[in-house]
């Protein structure tokens, strides 16, 4: 029987490498460094995702039970790769418990790390409970608790969505835009609509980027069914008056100052290279891009390769990405290691 091939992190896109490879009969490991698997959708506690409108717990959820119940799928949790050596067919990984493990190929699959809006002081993030972030609104979902000020638990009567927090950001380093974040708090906004009918929710946007076609399901159907006011500004401090937090900065439109009050502030975090990222480069001797997420070599002959052969990378671990896409990119990239491990036994047959 063939090496086994090595899965590091069991988000979408490690859950997606694994089952596509146990479904061609390969064994495979993989190694999460959590105790369970699931990636962000489940450690985050995501609501619904978009665009399927599925509960997160329910679709990856899903995939974390059909993983676990493969049988050429040996799972490893709490677990961590601290040495690989050897070359594409024959690489031995050292794993954090001691053990050591032979394996043909590697597929990095380590995401991403949420950005931290205490990173952005003037936002008030850390400084008002009622700021809070897009992660925290979705776990007021999915809890069932519904969405409340964290202060008192009041129903909030206004809220604000702030986009690109953490993203399209110069000032802080970070220029890519994170993707999803558009689309994501035009779908919590709807969703704070049904549930609190009374309240209003604004969203502070540069550009909108509900790409393809989310633009009609979540730009368009937020503002006409569920009427979530945009406001294009330059947002410049989050501040309170004693009672309402005050969002102030410039309608960029009308190019006129806005203050505006509001009982809960959402800042719409963006996708950050994962905080492994260096430690994992030099483990694997992988390069990483500029901006610190693992880079792949652009190439249409496969996807997911890296700069080392038989080490391939897959979903948010290089660069942002949507769920689908990840899944997509862990397909293929446990389709690619297949075939470089063909090719190689066709060469030595
Ligand atoms: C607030 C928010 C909401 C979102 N909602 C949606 C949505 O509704 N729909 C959508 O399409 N996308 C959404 N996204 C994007 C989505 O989170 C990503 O597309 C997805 O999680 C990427 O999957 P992944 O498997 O590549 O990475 P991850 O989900 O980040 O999984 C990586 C896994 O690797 C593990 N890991 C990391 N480092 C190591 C290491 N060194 N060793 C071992 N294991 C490691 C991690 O613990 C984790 O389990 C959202 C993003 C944010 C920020
Ligand atoms: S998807 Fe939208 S909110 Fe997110 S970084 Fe891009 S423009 Fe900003």
């Amino acid at each position: 029987m063939s090496k086994p091939i090595m899965i590091v992190g069991g988000g979408p896109a490690g859950l997606a490498a694994a089952h596509a490879l146990a479904a061609f009969g390969q064994p495979c490991i993989l190694v999460e460094k959590e105790d369970r698997l699931g990636g962000a959708p489940i450690l985050e506690g995501y609501a619904k995702l978009v665009p399927s409108g599925e509960w997160a717990r329910d679709a990856i959820g899903g995939m974390v039970d059909r993983v676990e119940a493969a049988e050429l799928i040996e799972v490893r949790t709490d677990t961590r790769v601290s040495t690989f050596t050897g070359d594409a067919g024959n690489f031995t990984a050292g794993l954090s418990n001691g053990d050591s493990v032979e394996v043909s190929a590697a597929i990095l699959c380590t995401g991403f790390t949420h950005f931290d809006s205490v990173n952005k002081p003037e936002w008030g993030f850390g400084t008002y409970p009622d700021v809070v972030t897009t992660s925290q609104v979705e776990q007021m979902i999915s809890s069932g608790n519904g969405v409340r000020c964290l202060s008192d638990g009041r129903k909030p009567k206004r809220v604000a969505i702030l986009l690109c927090v953490g993203s399209r950001d110069r000032q802080i380093g970070r220029e890519w835009c994170s993707k999803i974040c558009c689309t994501v708090s035009a779908n919590l906004a709807m969703e704070i609509r049904e549930e609190l009918p009374d309240c209003h929710v604004y969203i502070y946007y540069m550009d909108i980027r509900t790409f393809g076609l989310y633009e009609t399901k979540y730009y368009w159907k937020s503002q006409e069914e569920f009427k979530v006011k945009y406001i294009k500004a330059r947002i410049a401090e989050v501040t309170s008056d004693g009672e309402k937090l005050i969002v102030k900065g410039e309608d960029t439109l009308v190019k006129r100052p806005i203050t505006i009050p509001f009982d809960l502030v959402v800042h719409a975090i963006g996708m950050d290279p994962n905080l492994d990222n260096k430690e994992i480069s030099s483990v694997f001797g992988v390069d990483l891009e500029p901006n610190g997420f693992l880079d792949k070599a652009d190439s249409y002959a496969a996807t997911g390769l890296t700069n080392k052969t038989g080490v391939f990378v897959a979903g948010a671990a290089n660069g942002p990405e949507t769920i689908d896409d990840s899944i997509a990119q862990g397909k293929a990239a446990a389709m690619a290691a297949l075939e470089q491990r063909q090719l190689a036994a066709r060469l030595v047959g």
